[in-house]
């Protein structure tokens, strides 16, 4: 069986959502990526988590196209494959319907940083992409999607900000392992409803000054981060 260890990351990754509660029946999806192989593993559709076991998750190139196993990938495959194509760095994808996190992307609106919660994991504001168009929805509907938060990162690294709404959908997350994916999607869902708190208590809260963002941001991650024992992921 191909990519044995990166099935079984995704497949754990997979039921860390379920874990932490970010999905409902057989909603969400993570995939992993071997960049060195061209090949991503995701879950598959439609198979209840309860059951899902290393053999299930569905290996294929980065078209899109199946090169092993029975079952239909997940029907957002082709935007998981157009992130990884977009952003080398990217090991793991996840993708939640997870409640605060989508009320955000339903409200088209970006989450603001107004706390270090959200500056330790996110460098700025989770980004929301632009309605998709009746075009985009038409033809390659979940291509498109993958496009549009490509696009919205244009000039914004991915490694800094490892999610982005999409609009009248859902969060999509992302990390160097599928592990690490599934972690940035239950923080992300923690920081979202937070926010959402933070705007009921106070519509007019301040966002975090930009070099509070920046310390909990760079003390974690990057060249000069000290926090933790070290292993940073
Ligand atoms: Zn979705």
């Amino acid at each position: 069986m191909l990519l044995q260890s990166l099935r079984e990351q995704v497949l754990e990754a997979n039921l860390e959502l379920v874990r932490r509660g970010l999905v409902l029946y057989t909603f969400g999806n993570v995939s992993g990526v071997s960049h060195k192989d061209r090949l991503v593993a995701i879950k598959p559709s439609g198979v209840p988590y309860e059951t899902m076991a290393p053999e299930d998750i569905v290996i294929t190139d980065l078209d899109g196209r199946v090169v092993e196993g029975d079952l239909r990938p997940s029907s957002d495959l082709p935007t998981h494959v157009e992130l990884y194509k977009h952003f080398p760095s990217i090991g793991g994808i996840a993708h939640t319907h997870s409640e605060f996190a989508t009320a955000w992307a339903q409200a088209c609106k970006p989450i603001p940083c107004f706390g270090t919660t959200h500056a330790d994991y996110f460098h700025g504001p989770v980004p929301v992409t632009p309605q998709l168009t009746p075009q985009e929805i038409a033809t390659d509907y979940e291509k498109n999607t993958g496009l549009a938060i490509c696009r919205k990162f244009e000039g914004m690294s991915a490694d800094d900000v490892p999610a982005a709404l999409v609009a009248g959908h859902a969060p999509f997350c992302w990390g160097p392992t599928p592990a690490a994916a599934a972690h940035h999607a239950v923080i992300l869902e923690a920081v979202a409803r937070m926010a959402y708190y933070t705007i009921n208590l106070s519509e007019h809260a301040a966002t975090l000054p930009g070099a509070l963002q920046d310390k909990h941001f760079l003390r974690k991650h990057g060249k000069g981060a000290y926090y933790g024992q070290g292993q940073t992921k």
